[in-house]
C-alpha cells in the first residue's frame, strides 16, 4: 500500500514557508515543523509590492485584512521626468481589480513575515528560529511495523528531525537546491541592483507626502527612481533606486559585494543629488527631499536563478525563490512563491496521490507560468538600465507612447498587460 504524507519540514521562514505551513494545515492532514535560520525576522527587503493574484491568495489564507491594515493600497502608476512634467500615469491594476476584487498592497518586509508568523504560531504550528540546515539525507529502515521511508535533517546545532517530505522554502541561494535537489543550477548576478530606504514622512514637508500617492517612477540616466508609500496613511515612504551595477572587480563573492555595497550606500545620497542638479518642476524638489531625509540604506545586488532546472529530487522539493527566483521588476516575487505552495498544497490534499505523481503536477502546472513571469521580470528589469540622455528620452516616449495608446483605446479597461493579475493557481486542472 502507498504511504500517506503525514509529515512536512519546512526549511525557511519567509513568505514561501510561512505560507506553506498555513495552506498545509488548512488544507491537508500533514502536519508541518518550520524551521529558520535567523534568530528573528529580518528588515532587509525594504517594502514589497503585492499584486492581485497574491493578494486574493492571501485572502484564502485569512491573513489578507492583517496585509492591508499595514500597507498601502494605492494602484497608480506615475512616470514622472527629471524635466518637470509626468510622462504619463495609470491604474496599474484597474481591470484586474474588477475581476478579482483586489488591487495592489505595498508592504514592509518585515510585516509580511510577521503576520504569517503571527498566524502560524496562531495554528499552533511548531516553528523554530536560529536553525541553520547543514544535512539531508533520505533513509529507509526496516522497524517492527514494517518498513519506513522519509527525509532526515540535521542543523547546525546538532538536532535532527525527519518527516516524509521536505519543503526547500530557503530562498534564492537554497541549501536544499545546492546541496541536494539541483546542486548545478546556480543564481546568476542580472547586472542590477537596487538601493532602498524607508522614509518616515514626518522627514518630509505636508507638501513632498501629498505628491506621493502610489508607485511614483522618475527614469534618470543612471537607473529608475521610485518612490511608494508603505503604511496604511503615508507614514513611512519606501525609496527604491534600480541602476546597472557591475559585478565588482573581485569577482562575484560575497567579500567583493559587501566592499562594493558600502560604497553604494556611503555615495547614495551623493549620487542621486547629483543626478537631480539639473532636475526641475515639484517632483524634483520632492525627489531632493526624499533624498535628503533618508537616514538607512541597504543595497542588494539583484540575482536570479536561470530558468529551468529541478524542482524537486527524492522526497524533497523546492518552493518561492529556491526554485525560480527572478527579477524583483515584475513585483511578483511573493505571489509566485504563494502559487507554487497553494499548487502544491492541493496536490498534496489528496492522500493517495503518490510523492513522485504531486511533484511531477508540481512542476508541469507552474513551469509556463513561471517563465511567463519571468520574462516578463525580465523585460521589465530593461527599463531600469543605464542610458544616454537620447536613451532616455526614448524611454519617456516609449511609456507616454504606451500611456496614450492605451488611454485611447481603452486597452486598461480592456485588461490587457493584466492578464496575469486574475490568474487564479486554484484554477488550474490537475
Ligand atoms: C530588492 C528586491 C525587491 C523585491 N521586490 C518585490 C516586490 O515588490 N514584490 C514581490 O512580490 N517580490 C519582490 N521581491 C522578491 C521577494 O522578496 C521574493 O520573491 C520572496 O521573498 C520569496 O520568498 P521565499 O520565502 O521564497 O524566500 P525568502 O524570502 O528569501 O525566504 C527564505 C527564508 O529561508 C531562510 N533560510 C535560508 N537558508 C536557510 C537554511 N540553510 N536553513 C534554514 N533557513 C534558511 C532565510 O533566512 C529566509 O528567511 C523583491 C526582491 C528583492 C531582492
Amino acid at each position: 500500500m502507498m504511504e500517506k504524507t503525514r509529515k512536512a519540514i519546512i526549511i525557511g521562514a519567509g513568505p514561501a514557508g510561512l505560507a506553506a505551513a498555513l495552506r498545509l494545515q488548512q488544507q491537508t492532514n500533514i502536519t508541518c515543523t518550520v524551521y529558520e535560520l535567523r534568530s528573528q525576522p529580518t528588515t532587509l527587503g525594504g517594502a514589497i509590492g503585492i499584486q492581485p493574484n497574491g493578494l486574493r491568495l492571501l485572502s484564502r489564507l485569512g491573513v489578507y485584512d492583517e496585509f492591508e491594515s499595514h500597507g498601502y493600497s494605492g494602484t497608480s502608476l506615475t512616470l514622472h521626468s527629471l524635466q518637470g512634467h509626468d510622462v504619463g500615469s495609470t491604474d496599474m491594476v484597474g481591470w484586474a481589480r474588477e475581476k478579482t476584487g483586489f488591487g495592489y498592497l505595498r508592504i514592509k518586509r518585515m510585516d509580511i513575515v510577521e503576520i504569517l508568523k503571527k498566524a502560524v504560531e496562531k495554528a499552533k504550528i511548531p516553528i523554530h528560529f536560529g536553525k541553520r540546515l547543514i544535512k539531508t539525507e533520505n533513509f529507509e529502515e526496516a522497524g517492527d511495523s514494517g518498513s519506513r521511508a522519509g527525509v532526515r535533517v540535521t542543523f547546525e546545532d546538532g538536532s535532527v528531525d525527519e518527516a516524509d517530505i521536505l519543503l526547500g522554502c530557503d530562498g534564492i541561494h537554497s541549501f536544499v537546491r545546492r546541496t541536494y535537489v539541483d546542486p548545478e543550477h546556480e543564481p546568476v548576478y542580472s547586472g542590477l541592483s537596487g538601493l532602498g530606504a524607508l522614509i518616515p514622512s514626518s522627514a518630509l514637508s505636508p507638501e513632498t507626502t501629498k505628491l506621493i500617492n502610489g508607485f511614483e517612477g522618475t527614469l534618470t540616466e543612471e537607473g529608475m527612481l521610485a518612490v511608494n508609500p508603505c503604511l496604511p496613511t503615508k507614514e513611512e515612504i519606501f525609496m527604491f533606486f534600480s541602476k546597472w551595477v557591475p559585478l565588482p572587480d573581485s569577482g562575484d563573492s560575497r567579500d567583493g559585494w559587501e566592499v562594493h555595497g558600502k560604497e553604494e550606500v556611503d555615495g547614495f545620497k551623493e549620487q542621486l543629488l547629483s543626478t537631480l542638479e539639473h532636475a526641475q518642476g515639484d517632483w524634483s524638489n520632492a525627489l531632493r527631499e526624499l533624498v535628503h531625509g533618508t537616514s538607512s540604506v541597504n543595497f542588494y545586488p539583484v540575482y536570479r536563478l536561470p530558468l529551468g532546472g529541478r524542482w524537486s529530487r527524492g522526497r524533497s522539493v523546492l518552493v518561492g525563490d529556491a526554485a525560480h527566483a527572478m527579477s524583483p521588476h515584475a513585483g511578483q516575487g511573493v505571489s509566485m512563491a504563494l502559487e507554487d505552495v497553494f499548487l502544491l498544497s492541493r496536490l498534496l490534499a489528496d492522500p493517495e496521490r503518490s510523492i513522485e505523481e504531486v511533484f511531477e503536477k508540481y512542476a508541469r502546472i507552474r513551469r509556463p507560468r513561471v517563465d511567463e513571469i519571468f520574462q516578463m521580470a525580465a523585460d521589465n528589469a530593461e527599463m531600469r538600465k543605464k542610458s544616454t540622455p537620447t536613451g532616455l528620452w526614448l524611454k519617456e516616449l516609449k511609456f507616454n507612447t504606451m500611456m496614450n495608446i492605451s488611454w485611447a483605446f481603452g486597452l486598461d479597461k480592456k485588461g490587457i498587460k493584466q492578464g496575469h493579475l486574475v490568474y487564479d493557481i486554484d484554477e488550474a486542472e490537475l
